[in-house]
């Protein structure tokens, strides 16, 4: 059996440090414990870092950024990059498996997406970098412009919790592509597949002191943001994360790339396939619990379809089974922690005493006593400024309002501080083009849901990121421009 097999083969991991390319403790001596939330065991202990272990990669990431990696050919960059891909791939069920302790996110979710992009995103940006160019310019017979690209520098990537491999190495790819050194700061909550990651970069020949890793909560995120010596920041986390390090970045003027929450609509208009409407809103609702930030969990559909939309809905969402992470039947696994688990609840009893109507779910899942599983939840009758329909939850909690026009239904659906993705559904090409201009969101899906294509700009508009990843803008952001003018 596939799921018993997984479980047992491989051993949580105690997580330390890797600054100069050794794994490490804290100066200070601290661990935290690192919990699996399916279940409330106790994985094993992480490093708890702060200043001084900060400082110490800093120092070394700034000095790697000298030697070696600074002046290695691009191709052999190209081929250590490609290679990290390939060991990812080697290492994909222990990987899996890590993620699926960490996380409580199905094992076969892991495999599927999080460590096979993860793995994708080195390929990816090993082809790119040896094809992207830079501008040049002949004036006339007076001079010839040409850009150089060169690293940044020292780069912070810092993580949130729901896709922690996948998210760390769509930052990590582009980031040594470019040429840069970096300090990496996982999220407190899933730190074993980042810990094995820097292992994997120096297995495939990134040199020592390129890639660094310090585990520890907010502050050592902190630490990091508010350095003198690190040049950029990419950070993937919550809005009010963002507008944090927003001010600690300030003195230092650091440039920035933000991707943040979101609160994404899923519009279904009369003339779309339903069918094909019910099996993706399934995915973009309830998978990985909810935790995804372009899942679309303000769902508006057009009054004819509305009843039937619901009934078909609903009955597949309670087929979804929820529990074991390891169990590969299993759709909804645990949400990522105890701290997080109240907050998705305490929505549901928002939603109560908001009016809303639980159509299933709105409740801790029967039958699991240990773990932090929620039901998946269809909520109906809610206004449009209510918390629920407004603020992101981040769980397994939809909601469904109904609309009778175009006009009607792009003020409720641009009513938010929010702009990350959305999916618009509809048959009439007209219609798709015309509504796709006017949603205030960096991507439109239109009769589609988390279909992606790496070259792609990726990320939000509004309190929903600043910036844009994928291809060329991940160069940009990694890459600093230097324009060189030889006079003829
Ligand atoms: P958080 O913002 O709480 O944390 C993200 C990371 O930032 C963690 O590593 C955290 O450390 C660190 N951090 C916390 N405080 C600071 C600080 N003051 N300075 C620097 N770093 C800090 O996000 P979550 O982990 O809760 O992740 C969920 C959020 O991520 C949701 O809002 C979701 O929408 C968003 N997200 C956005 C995506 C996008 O592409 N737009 C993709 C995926 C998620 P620690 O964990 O130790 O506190």
């Amino acid at each position: 059996m596939e799921t018993t097999e997984t479980r047992t083969e491989v051993q949580p991991i105690d997580c330390s440090h890797y600054i100069n390319g050794t794994y490490v403790t804290s100066n200070n001596g601290k661990n935290f414990e690192n919990v699996n939330p399916a279940t409330e065991e106790v994985l094993g202990v992480v490093a708890e870092g702060g200043k001084e272990d900060v400082d110490q990669a800093v120092r070394v990431a700034r000095k790697a950024l000298k030697g070696e990696w600074g002046n290695m050919p691009l191709r052999q960059r190209s081929a250590i990059i490609r290679k990290v891909g390939d060991l990812i791939l080697e290492r994909k069920d222990e990987l899996a498996a890590l993620e699926s302790l960490d996380t409580g996110k199905p094992i076969w979710l892991s495999k599927k997406v999080d460590i096979d992009r993860a793995a994708y995103n080195f390929h990816f940006f090993a082809d790119y970098m040896t094809s992207i160019g830079t501008e040049s310019y002949q004036q006339d017979d007076i001079a010839i412009h040409y850009a150089v690209r060169r690293p940044v520098g020292v780069v912070g990537l810092i993580n949130p919790w729901n896709l922690p491999l996948l998210l760390m190495t769509w930052k990590l790819a582009p980031a040594l592509a470019a040429g840069n050194t970096v300090v990496m700061k996982p999220s407190e909550v899933t730190p074993m597949t980042a810990t094995v990651l820097a292992q994997i970069c120096s297995d495939a020949g990134v040199p020592d002191g390129v890639v660094n890793m310090v585990h520890g909560f907010g502050e050592t995120g902190a630490a990091i943001t508010s350095h003198d010596d690190v040049d950029a920041i990419a950070f993937t986390g919550e809005t009010v994360t963002g507008s944090t390090i927003m001010k600690a970045a300030a003195p230092t003027l650091k440039k920035l790339s933000f991707e943040l929450g979101g609160k994404n609509p899923n519009i279904i208009f009369a003339d779309a396939d339903l069918d094909d409407v019910i099996e993706t809103t399934l995915k973009s609702s309830f998978i990985n619990q909810g935790e995804v930030c372009l899942c679309g969990s303000r769902i508006y559909v057009e009054r004819p379809i509305y009843d039937e939309f619901l009934e078909k809905f609903a009955e597949r969402a309670k087929e979804l089974k929820v529990g074991d992470p390891f169990d590969p039947e299993t759709k909804v696994g645990a949400l990522v922690s105890e701290e997080h688990y109240r907050k998705v609840l305490s929505y549901l009893d928002i939603a109560k005493e908001e009016g809303g109507n639980f159509l299933i779910g709105g409740k801790v899942a029967e039958g699991l006593d240990k773990g932090f599983f929620v039901e998946p939840t269809i909520i109906t009758g809610l206004e449009n400024d209510s918390r629920c329909v407004s603020e992101e939850i981040f769980g397994p909690v939809v909601t469904v309002t109904p609309f009778d026009t175009e006009e009607e239904v792009m003020h409720q659906v641009n009513d938010t501080h929010y702009g990350l993705s959305s999916s618009l559904w509809t048959s009439n090409i007209k219609r798709a083009t015309r509504l796709s201009a006017q949603i205030e969101a960096g991507m439109v899906w239109v009769n589609t849901w988390f279909l992606r294509d790496l070259r792609t700009p990726f990320g939000g508009m509004k309190h929903s990121g600043i910036g844009r990843e994928g291809g060329a803008h991940s160069f940009d952001f990694y890459s600093e421009l230097t324009n060189v003018t030889v006079k003829l």
